[in-house]
C-alpha cells in the first residue's frame, strides 16, 4: 500500500497532510509513504525529518507513480495524479458543490474522491473531523487576529495615568470556531457576548463565561439542527436577527463572525448600515469569508475600512497556523484511515456509513447522492 503525500499548489496554502508523526504510524500499519519534495516547508517540516521518520521524499511525478492513496489539505487537479493506481483514494478537501467540473475530472480519471469535509458528525468520527481540527484553530486566530488591528487593548487595565476599559467582542456563529474565539476572548480580557440560531449554544456561550444575546420572539433552531448544523432561516427570523444585531453590535468593538449552513453561502449577518452604526476603529473578523462571507463588503485576504471600521478576513485562516494545523490535519485523516485498516489486506476498507458520507467518485462515477450523478464518456 503506497501512501503519497503532495506539496499544496492552492495560493497561501501553507499547510500539508501529512506530518513525520502520522508517516510513522501509517509505516507502522505496513504501508510505504512517499513524499513530495518541498511539501512540509510551509508548515515548518523539512525534507529531512521526512525521511528521518520513514518516508521517502521525491518529485511530485514519481511521488505520485504507483500510489493507492493520495493525501493532500486541498484537492489538487485530477490531472496532477497522472500515474496514481487506477481506483486510487485520494482524501482532501475537495469544496465538492462548487468545485463540480473537478469531480466529475475525478469521477473521469477513475479516482476515489473522498471528501474529509463531508464526515458526518457522529461520535466515531470525530477524531477524524478536518472541519472542526481547522475551525477550531482559526477561530483562535480570528480574535487574535483582529485584537492586532485594534488599536486599543483587550483587557481592563488600571494604570498610574488611569484606567483602559476592557474591549466588547461579540461572536456571531457559535460552532467549533465560534466557541474557540469566545474562549481566546475571554482570556485576552474582553467582555464576551454571543449569538447563534440554535438555542443548544445558549449554554455552551454561558458556560464560557460570555454572554448570550438572542432572538426571543421567533422562533430559532432547537436543539443542535440537524447534524448539529444550522440551516437556512426564515424571513421573519431574518428580521428579528437583524433587529437584534442592529441594537447590540452598534455598542462593540470587534466582532468576530463565523456562521455557515453546509452546502450553500454563508448568511449575510452584518450590513453595511449596521457597520456604519459602529465605532471607528472598530475591528470584524469574517471568518465566513471564503464561502461568501457574512460581513456586507468583506474581502478574502485584504483589510477594508468601511465607514472607519476594519473589516478583515483570511480565506485559510487556519493555514495561518499551518504547523499546528497540519499536525491536526495529517491526525484526522490518519485516525480515518486506520480505523479502516483491514490487517488481512492490508489496505482500509471503508464501510457504508462513512464512505458513503464522503465518497465522491469511484469506478468511474460520480456517486455521492448530492451531486448530480454522471457516468463517464466510454
Ligand atoms: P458551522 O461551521 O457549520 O457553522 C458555524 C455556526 O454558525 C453554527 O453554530 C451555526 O449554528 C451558526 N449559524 C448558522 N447560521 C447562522 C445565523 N444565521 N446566525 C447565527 N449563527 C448561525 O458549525 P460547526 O462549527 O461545524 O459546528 C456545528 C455543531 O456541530 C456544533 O454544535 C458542534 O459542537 C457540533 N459538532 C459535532 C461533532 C460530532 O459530534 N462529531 C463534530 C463537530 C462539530
Amino acid at each position: 500500500m503506497r501512501i503519497a503525500a503532495l506539496r499544496e499548489r492552492a495560493e497561501r496554502e501553507s499547510r500539508v497532510a501529512l506530518t513525520p508523526e502520522t508517516v510513522r504510524k501509517f509505516i507502522a500499519l505496513g504501508a510505504e509513504l512517499v513524499v513530495e519534495t518541498g511539501a512540509g516547508q510551509g508548515a515548518a517540516i523539512s525534507d529531512a525529518d521526512y525521511v528521518e521518520a520513514g518516508a521517502r521524499v521525491t518529485d511530485r511525478a514519481q511521488a505520485v507513480a504507483g500510489a493507492d492513496i493520495v493525501l493532500a489539505v486541498q484537492a489538487p487537479d485530477a490531472a496532477d495524479l497522472h500515474g496514481a493506481k487506477a481506483g486510487a483514494m485520494v482524501a482532501a478537501i475537495f469544496d465538492p458543490f462548487s468545485r463540480e467540473d473537478r469531480v466529475r475530472d475525478y469521477g473521469a480519471a477513475g479516482y476515489e474522491a473522498l471528501a474529509m469535509e463531508l464526515m458526518p458528525r457522529i461520535t466515531r468520527a470525530q477524531s477524524m473531523d478536518v472541519l472542526s481540527s481547522q475551525s477550531n484553530l482559526a477561530g483562535y486566530k480570528s480574535v487574535l487576529l483582529a485584537a492586532n488591528a485594534y488599536g486599543r487593548a483587550f483587557p481592563m487595565m488600571m494604570t498610574a495615568a488611569g484606567t483602559v476599559s476592557a474591549a466588547r467582542v461579540f461572536v456571531m456563529g457559535v460552532g467549533v470556531a465560534g466557541l474557540q474565539a469566545i474562549a481566546t476572548a475571554k482570556r485576552l480580557g474582553a467582555q464576551v457576548s454571543a449569538t447563534d440560531v440554535r438555542s443548544a449554544t445558549r449554554e455552551q456561550i454561558q458556560s464560557l463565561g460570555a454572554k448570550p444575546i438572542f432572538v426571543e420572539n421567533v422562533e430559532g433552531i432547537e436543539g443542535e439542527g440537524s447534524g448539529g448544523y444550522a440551516s437556512e432561516m426564515s424571513d421573519e427570523y431574518r428580521a428579528a436577527q437583524a433587529e437584534l444585531v442592529s441594537a447590540h453590535i452598534a455598542k462593540q468593538d470587534i466582532v468576530i463572525t463565523t456562521a455557515l449552513i453546509p452546502g450553500r453561502p454563508a448568511p449575510r449577518l452584518i450590513s453595511d448600515s449596521q457597520i456604519a452604526s459602529m465605532k471607528p476603529g472598530s475591528v470584524i473578523y469574517d471568518l465566513a469569508v471564503a464561502q461568501g462571507g457574512n460581513v456586507e463588503g468583506s474581502r478574502a485576504d485584504e483589510a477594508v475600512t468601511v465607514h472607519g471600521v476594519t473589516v478583515i478576513g483570511h480565506a485559510n485562516t487556519a493555514g495561518l497556523l499551518a504547523a499546528d494545523a497540519s499536525a491536526l490535519y495529517a491526525r484526522n485523516l490518519f485516525n480515518f484511515f486506520s480505523a479502516f485498516w483491514d490487517e488481512e489486506s492490508g489496505r482500509p476498507l471503508l464501510d457504508d456509513e462513512i464512505g458513503d458520507a464522503i465518497r465522491l467518485t469511484r469506478d468511474g462515477k460520480v456517486v455521492h447522492p448530492r451531486l448530480g450523478r454522471q457516468s463517464t464518456p466510454e
